[in-house]
């Protein structure tokens, strides 16, 4: 364990050629691999040269963090295909939401728990995913030659999407629903490149080159927005 401007770290020594440093959800844990050749003293330098962007981390973490915690009163704000919206909560019977300008109206029983509501949003996003992947999904099919045995959607907090290489089967992050329709169209388009590489190697990225010759901008639009918990 080492300590840095009063920040534990935990140092793990592997059969490594490189150190990597994380800074791992949700709490913003920090941890160093390092080889097994390496003095702590070495390793104690390359954290310190770190230690302005673990601190950027750490606070984009407390962040994420204060942005779930929410209760779905008015006056919150949530993303929806990238665009964000000012909640307004309404009371009624049935619940609802409804996109209107740049505010999303959340009718709810004027009883219902925070966690109630919360359900029921990731409910509405799941409903707008789906859409969405129906829509998007056959022009990726065809641009990847890759047809899925099957597809569903997941609350994730550490994945946009996985493959099942085994059974082709995809899964999708709820999440998705907050970020540009591009994003999305790139997680299918990455996750169908699965089904003809299995890891992220040359020839993985030279499809991604070929399908989706932006997808590296595209990537950091995907992960540069905040979300739940979300690397
Ligand atoms: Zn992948």
């Amino acid at each position: 364990m080492l300590t840095i401007s009063g920040i534990p770290i935990e140092v793990c020594k592997k059969n490594i050629k490189n150190m990597h440093l994380y800074v791992k959800p949700p709490n913003g844990d920090v941890s160093v691999s390092a080889p097994l050749s390496m003095s702590d003293e070495a390793i104690e330098r390359f954290v310190r040269t770190k230690a302005s962007w673990i601190k950027r981390q750490i606070a984009k973490y407390d962040e994420q963090a204060r942005q779930s915690e929410r209760e779905y009163v008015s006056g919150e704000t949530l993303y929806v295909w990238g665009k964000q919206y000012y909640l307004q909560t309404e009371y009624g019977k049935k619940n609802s939401m409804v996109l209107s300008g740049d505010k999303a109206i959340l009718t709810v029983r004027k009883e219902s728990s925070a966690a109630l509501r919360e359900c029921f949003v990731r409910e509405w996003y799941r409903e707008q995913l789906k859409t969405e992947i129906e829509r998007v999904l056959p022009k990726c099919i065809k641009l990847t030659g890759c047809v899925p045995a099957g597809w569903q959607t997941k609350y994730m907090t550490s994945k946009w999407g996985t493959c099942n290489t085994d059974t082709g089967k995809l899964w999708f992050n709820l999440q998705l629903a907050k970020k540009t329709p591009e994003c999305l169209e790139y997680v299918i388009i990455h996750e169908l490149t699965h089904l003809l590489e299995r890891t992220h190697n040359e020839r993985f990225l030279a499809y991604m080159d070929k399908f989706m010759p932006l997808w590296r901008e595209v990537k950091v639009t995907l992960n540069g927005q905040t979300l739940d918990f979300m690397e």
